[in-house]
């Protein structure tokens, strides 16, 4: 969605800073604004009957009649779609506090600005709303289509393979781990991209066969790139939807246990593409897992809703900076805060920075001055299979020396 798409919400009671806001927006180009004083007025121009459906609302927290927190929680007591930038001139600690208690109302929080505000920090905002509201690699869905009766036939039947794409460390230039993409080996349409089928699944609460077959095949696959000398860890994706039942960890650490695997050597990425029911199990899943050893890592980072962003509350030990943010960062300002303050963020965490859609020489080098601890992308590799990846590994190294 782009910015002049947008329906913007400014509440904010001082006059000067309000109109100045609304400036601001338009200079990005946004053409639709309302605005509002308080919070009261606010839910006016939401409720008023021809009330377009509010994209962002930016709200000041200190106002009279109605301030910031009451609003945001009518806003979550309305199950309100509406996306939230805070601002404020209130320190930190009690910024924090506002943004965590917006997010328990279920609203989805695009981040906190202290004031004065400036109209890079704005962009950068307006930008990440840009960027998860088209999400394409979740939307498009190119190839043939196939029912969730296709799908469950290939899934049984052990059709799909893990396709490996290196993550090289920035510094180094070593390959220090390989992320495990599912690929359908169709007997009629060959390689299938999973765009074709993993959406249907996890929709379907089918996708636990899928992910045992893609765990039992990554391990062993694990295990020979360790004999072959390549000690890398493995990355596979977990599902939000696949963590609610709470036997998952548990299962997942006998798996890599018995095929003599330390799971010190598996990296499971957890992304959010569907709404999460039960924040309890998962949580108490994930923590189970980092107890066993393995590595967490936050998939798509920053295109996440809230349930996701409940979950950080988790030792997590990598962060991956979704490709959305990455493309065109080089020459994208806006992207480019978004990257860096990402980047920034994991160090202050201290967990591993990882960027995923690298596809230029221009990317890499902007990436390692932002000392950004990995990359991944086509500029280095496809996803290939186990044996061109071995070979891949081999040639990879030979080249280092
Ligand atoms: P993801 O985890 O964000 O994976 C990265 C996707 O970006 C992969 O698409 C990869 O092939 C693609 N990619 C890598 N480098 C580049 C690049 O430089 N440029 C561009 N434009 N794209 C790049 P893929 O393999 O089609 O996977 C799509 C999504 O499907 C994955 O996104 C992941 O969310 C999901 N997925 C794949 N395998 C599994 C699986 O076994 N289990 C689960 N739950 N999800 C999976
Ligand atoms: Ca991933």
């Amino acid at each position: 969605m782009k910015v002049n798409e947008v329906n913007i919400l400014v509440v904010e009671d001082d006059d000067f800073q309000r109109e100045m806001l609304v400036n601001m927006l338009r200079s990005l180009g946004a053409t639709s604004i309302s605005d509002a004083a308080n919070g009261q007025q606010a839910l006016e121009v939401l409720h008023s009957e021809n009330a377009k459906p509010m994209d962002i609302a930016i709200c000041d927290i200190n106002m009279p009649e109605m301030d910031g927190m009451e609003f945001l929680r009518h806003l979550g007591e309305e199950k309100s779609a509406t996306s939230i930038i805070i601002l404020s001139t209130l320190d930190k600690a009690l910024l924090a506090s506002v943004a965590k208690m917006s997010l328990a109302y279920g609203m989805k929080l695009l981040g906190v600005i202290e004031k004065p505000i400036s109209v890079a920090q704005l962009e950068a905002m307006i930008f990440k709303y840009e960027r998860t509201n088209i999400k394409p690699k979740k939307a498009v869905n190119t190839g043939p289509k196939f029912s969730l009766e296709e799908i469950l036939h290939g899934v049984h039947a052990k059709q799909c393979e893990p396709f490996f794409q290196p993550k090289v460390d920035l510094e180094t230039n070593r390959i220090v781990g390989a992320e495990a993409l599912a690929r359908w080996i169709h007997p009629e349409h060959g390689v299938v991209a999973p765009y074709a089928f993993i959406n249907l699944l996890e929709q379907s609460s089918k996708m636990d066969e899928l992910t045992f077959n893609m765990l039992d095949k990554s391990v062993a696959a694990s295990r020979l790139l360790h004999d072959s000398g390549h000690a890398i860890s493995i990355s596979i994706n977990l599902s939000l939807t696949s963590l609610t039942d709470i036997s998952l960890a548990d299962r997942i650490t006998q798996v890599v246990k018995e095929a003599g695997v330390d799971p010190q050597q598996i990296v499971l990425e957890i992304t959010e593409s569907a709404a999460m029911t039960d924040v309890a199990f998962a949580l108490e899943n994930l923590a189970r897992l980092r107890m066993h050893g393995f590595g967490l890592s936050i998939d798509d980072y920053g295109t996440g809703y809230a349930s996701m962003q409940q979950l950080t509350r988790i030792a997590f030990t990598e962060l991956k900076i979704d490709q959305s943010f990455v493309t065109d960062f080089a020459t994208n300002h806006a992207l480019r805060i978004i990257v860096e303050s990402s980047i920034d963020m994991a160090h202050k965490l201290q967990v591993k920075s990882v960027a995923e859609g690298v596809e230029t020489q221009e990317d890499w080098d902007t990436l390692k001055s932002m000392n950004c601890d990995a990359a991944q992308g086509y500029f280095i590799a496809k996803p290939m299979n186990l044996s061109s990846f071995v070979d891949f590994c081999a040639e990879y190294s030979a080249r280092q020396v």
